[in-house]
């Protein structure tokens, strides 16, 4: 059968960690919106442009114009065995508006609040080489400084306590919803995200697997 994804977890959660690993063992393509809007602005599509006009006005790119995108995008080649969609989508009217494609498997990324905030406000990045810590989860002799070029180490301007909760509220506000949505159909399949990524990934693994084999009957 063919597995039509959509994984969903607030930032912290593992979620573009966990998408290439589902990627990389069934046969779907990781479809990013993200990624999706920047490569139809860069070859200058139609949609692109009309997804750039609104981004450059610093508005939200409008439900039609990004369903239009995510559809488009879908009826490609390379897409055909299967897809997982990764930052869509967000809202209801997007989950109304692609009802047609029959989404079978949602995986719902949970994840202990006072956990993401260990992961992300005690995170810190070298100047320097790039190298990512935690100051908290895995401490270190000097917090200053970077472990394998000595470079400063500092910390994201997004990943402070503060920041972190208006991310998390307006996350559960917006997908709370689509989640219930597709609970009701029947499809969404919660994992915790709390653990190592080997277990989150074994979880996962395991609901797939599982899906694949009834539905292949
Ligand atoms: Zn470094």
């Amino acid at each position: 059968m063919m597995l039509k994804i959509v994984i969903m977890g607030p930032a912290g959660s593992g979620k573009g960690t966990m998408s290439d690993l589902i990627a990389d063992n069934y046969p779907v393509k990781h479809i990013s919106t993200g990624n999706m809007f920047r490569e139809e602005i860069r070859n200058n599509t139609e949609l692109g442009q009309k997804a750039n006009s609104y981004i450059t006005q610093g508005k939200l790119v409008p439900d039609d114009v990004t369903v239009a995108m995510v559809k488009n995008r879908l009826s490609q080649e390379d897409c055909k065995d299967g897809y997982l969609l990764d930052g869509f989508p967000r809202s209801l009217v997007q989950a109304e508006a692609i009802k047609d494609l029959g989404i079978n498997v949602v995986i719902n990324l949970k994840i202990d609040e006072n956990l993401l905030v260990d992961r992300i406000v005690y995170r810190r990045m070298c100047e320097d080489c790039k190298a990512i810590y935690n100051i908290k989860l895995n401490p270190l002799k000097d917090e200053e400084h970077c472990e394998v070029c000595g470079g400063k180490l500092y910390q994201r301007s997004d990943d402070t306590y503060e920041k972190l909760m208006v991310r998390l509220e307006s996350y559960t506000e917006e997908t709370q919803p689509v989640v219930d949505y597709y609970r009701k159909r029947g499809v969404v399949y919660d994992v915790d995200a709390g653990q190592s990524i080997e277990d989150v990934y074994k979880q996962i693994d395991q609901i797939l697997t599982k899906i694949m084999e009834e539905k292949s009957i």
